[in-house]
């Protein structure tokens, strides 16, 4: 049987190596000169796709509060299973049809694949309509940097008045940026996404966030600047299914 808190244990574990390796642990004490504990700048977004509520209560109850899902319908049935545990913070992270944001916007914190204004608009407009708490929607911009012709994601070119976009739209935080690199991709992709975010930040005092890396690119990503990684079978076991709603 899998065992869920030593998967999470030993990711954390390899997070913490890589940012020790890239130097990107921050000395809690050089802050608080008391603790001597080491932060990590690096956090995890446990990806929940194809696997059951009750394996992602085994993971909350390890410790994750974060979690990504890529169907909507899989992720509804889960959230509602699940909604005894108020502290879970859900992500999208998959393709989104535009008449699919209304309830996007009104389940998720977090959606990572916005790639085009129709959708940042309909989300923004939504949690004015429908979301009685007016929560802001956090926004990561989903960037195509393999350029490969099937791959979501929004154009280089085209992706600063994306962004431009979303930071006028007043129920949502332009957070940052997120890809998913093609396998093996070349550092130059890793080193062109942190490029992005840098230029990003400096333009938007919001972003903070570069969702990069997943089971296969954990180290790759960290080393270029990753914020947020994104890992499913490492945690979870292989997926067995695909689930296509
Ligand atoms: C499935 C998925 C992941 C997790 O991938 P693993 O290789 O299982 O870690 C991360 N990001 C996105 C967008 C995904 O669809």
């Amino acid at each position: 049987m899998i065992n869920i808190k030593d998967n999470l244990d030993k990711i954390k574990a390899q997070i913490q190596h890589a940012c020790q390796q890239n130097g990107r642990l921050i000395a809690l004490n050089e802050l608080t000169e008391q603790i001597s504990a080491q932060f990590s700048p690096v956090s995890l977004l446990a990806v929940s796709k194809t696997k059951s509520a009750s394996l992602v209560e085994q993971a909350h109850l390890a410790g994750q509060n974060d979690f990504g899902e890529n169907y909507l319908q899989e992720a509804l049935e889960k959230i509602a299973l699940l909604s005894h545990f108020p502290e879970l913070t859900w992500h999208f992270i998959g393709p989104i049809q535009s008449n699919k944001t209304k309830l996007i916007a009104s389940n998720f914190s977090w959606v990572h694949s916005v790639d085009r204004e129709k959708i940042a608009l309909r989300l923004n407009q939504h949690i004015q309509n429908d979301n009685g708490h007016n929560t802001p929607l956090n926004i990561c911009l989903q960037v195509n940097i393999s350029n490969e012709e099937s791959k979501s994601g929004i154009d280089i070119d085209e992706l600063f008045s994306l962004a431009e976009v979303v930071n006028n739209c007043d129920n949502l935080i332009l957070r940052g940026l997120m890809a998913v690199p093609e396998k093996n991709a070349h550092n130059r992709c890793y080193e062109k996404m942190q490029h992005l975010f840098e230029q990003l930040q400096k333009r938007y005092p919001s972003v903070d966030t570069l969702s990069l890396g997943m089971s296969n690119d954990l180290e790759q990503a960290v080393a270029h600047g990753s914020t947020m990684v994104r890992i499913g079978t490492a945690i979870f076991g292989e997926r067995t299914k695909k689930i296509n709603l």
